[in-house]
């Protein structure tokens, strides 16, 4: 469906925290680092010509996405809770790399969002010929835009790239090189870009207008991802699990959630689920749900008590881990609530 332009100018908030998008090369080194955020602006006037209201705010010291950490997530839901009532949309400017893992984060701490929160970058700096930045950038701001009765039409977080908007926690970087960056597998695109734009209503995450939005601020870092591979060690297994002061755990499972079946790890997991470590099970696939029990390699990590994670994204899960135990979760209703939907992040 075909969604109408805003019937009101909308005021959009325009968050700089760093990436290729603003980067220029260092004369010395030829290496890309961040620029300041004045001359990002100066480079795009085709910003005035929007029919929206822009203001920005720039990290003081803007960074390259791969220093990103729940310090700075916490810096951008800040910026958003103190100028939520302002603004009709938040347009967020960040490096690729992480991109999809603060999408998934912010979409957490901001609870009951009734406002677009868009992430945005490039691969291309805003300066160089061939640059993507300017369409992402211009479209992203269009979206945020997007008023309905005076409402705006997307209300949760979302990463919008090459001509494509999606639910934020639903995103990985697939590409390193090509402009379509992202991808997300287990569910539908909220918005295209083309020679209009079209919103798909139906795939847009509902608000529950009885609830007021709350912004989450505690993260727990003391999580961690153990990726299986066909030759993982007994030593590697148990040493992960047996970090002092870990409270979390994401396994990223073959295929459908499946594990190899060796005493050794069965009994290192048992052990560490009786301990109280939380263990979610999440797939190494792209695209695809786990399902404990579907196959004997899996049978024993429902029977132990391990979390499914279902079609989530690892971004989304850690996540949410991080979010759940900040939150305090009880460990009794811990695996209930890990296993329910809390911002369309699982099917
Ligand atoms: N290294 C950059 C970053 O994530 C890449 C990008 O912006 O696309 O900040």
């Amino acid at each position: 469906m075909e969604s109408k332009m805003k019937e009101t100018k909308a005021k959009i908030l325009l968050i700089y925290t760093g990436g290729t998008i603003g980067m220029i090369k260092d004369a010395d080194t030829g290496a890309l680092k961040a620029f300041d955020f004045k001359n990002l602006l100066k480079r795009i006037p085709e910003l005035k010509l929007l029919d929206c209201k822009i203001e920005t705010v720039s990290f003081g010291k803007p960074i390259d996405s791969s220093n990103m950490n729940p310090k700075y997530w916490v810096n951008m839901v800040e910026i958003i809770e103190s100028n939520y009532s302002f603004y009709d949309g938040f347009v967020i400017l960040h490096g690729s790399d992480t991109m999809s893992y603060t999408a998934s984060a912010l979409s957490f701490m901001l609870e009951n969002l009734g406002k677009p929160v868009i992430l945005t970058g490039s691969q291309l700096p805003i300066g160089d010929l061939r640059t993507d930045a300017k369409e992402n950038l211009i479209t992203s701001i269009q979206i945020a835009s997007l008023l309905e009765n005076g409402k705006p039409v997307i209300k949760e977080v979302c990463l919008y790239f090459e001509y494509k908007l999606y639910r934020g926690n639903r995103t990985t970087k697939i590409n390193a090189e090509h402009f379509e960056a992202f991808d997300s597998l287990n569910y539908p695109l909220l918005a295209e870009s083309g020679v209009h734009i079209t919103v798909n209503k139906e795939y847009l995450l509902k608000l529950n207008t009885r609830k007021t939005f709350k912004v989450h601020k505690v993260l727990d870092e003391n999580i961690a991802l153990i990726k299986l591979f066909p030759g993982i060690s007994n030593h590697v297994v148990t040493s992960i699990l047996n970090i002092p002061y870990l409270k979390g755990v994401i396994l990223e499972t073959y295929g459908a959630g499946n594990t190899t079946t060796e005493t050794w790890f069965v009994n290192a997991l048992q052990k560490a689920v009786s301990k109280g470590l939380i263990i979610v099970n999440v797939t190494q696939c792209s695209g695809g749900s786990v399902i404990m029990g579907q196959y004997e390699t899996s049978k024993h990590l429902k029977e132990i008590g391990i979390i499914s994670g279902k079609d989530i994204t690892t971004e989304a899960a850690l996540a949410k881990l991080m979010y759940l135990l900040g939150q305090g979760v009880k460990p009794k209703i811990f695996k209930t609530i890990y296993e329910t939907s809390l911002r369309g992040e699982m099917s």
